[in-house]
């Protein structure tokens, strides 16, 4: 619903901060694809910043030099997406990580409002004060989430840029808000060169119960960001 409130945010940690608005960090926009919101037409904007450094990356210059790459205007964007809605299923909001801009909510209730598409959300997991925020607005139709690897994974699969019980307390909170909102998640898991079979025999069990844990093919680490 476009209208729901939006909570406030209780905290917000100092690496949330130094990440602005989302449309100060849109660094790119696909008009159409066919895969990454399956199913579906979707176009997909990919805002720049994230706060892991997993080594298999594939999109590592929009996460880690989004300085590099010039900021689209809200304007053009926009335009673009009413022109072309008729034309589409639904909108992919990706990173980077998109999760790290505090009034990311805002930001998508107001996309859904100009554009009037469904919306799928891509994160880490890391933030999940952000993502009850969102899903408590209804700001967004499905949060695809990634679970990484097995908890104890996490320093070798992020760059250190998480715990083991980072990872487990980030995504216990996850978990709670997939249990009350079982339409609005999904989880998955890129089968990188680091996981064993054992690793995703164990991952079976970590999303709650009735949620399938999705396996996504490891895709060769990307060194162009694609802008038409
Ligand atoms: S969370 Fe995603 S965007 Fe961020 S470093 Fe890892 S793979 Fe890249």
């Amino acid at each position: 619903m476009l209208g729901a409130s939006i909570p406030e945010l209780p905290g917000s940690t100092d690496s949330m901060q130094e990440h602005g608005s989302p449309w100060s960090r849109l660094r790119g926009l696909e008009p159409m694809s066919l895969c990454d919101w399956p199913g579906r037409v979707s176009a997909v904007l990919f805002l720049g910043g994230c706060d892991l450094r997993c080594p298999t990356c594939h999109n590592f210059q929009l996460a880690w030099e989004t300085w590099n790459t010039p900021c689209l205007p809200r304007s053009q964007v926009m335009d673009l997406l009413r022109k072309r809605s008729s034309w589409l299923d639904g909108l992919v909001v990706t990173g980077g990580e998109a999760a790290l801009s505090a009034d990311l909510p805002e930001w998508l209730a107001d996309l859904r409002a100009h554009v009037g598409l469904p919306i799928k959300l891509d994160t880490n997991g890391m933030h999940p004060a952000v993502i009850e925020r969102t899903v408590t607005a209804e700001a967004v139709d499905l949060v695809a989430v990634d679970i990484k690897g097995p908890w104890s994974k996490y320093p070798l699969l992020t760059g250190n840029r998480a715990t083991p019980e980072q990872a487990r307390a980030n995504m216990k909170q996850i978990f709670a808000l997939a249990r009350d909102k079982p339409g609005s998640f999904q989880f998955r898991t890129t089968l990188v060169p680091e996981l064993t079979q054992d690793d995703l025999n164990a991952m079976q069990h970590l999303p709650p119960p009735g949620f399938v844990l999705q396996m996504q093919r490891f895709k060769t680490p990307a060194t162009v960001i694609e802008r038409r």
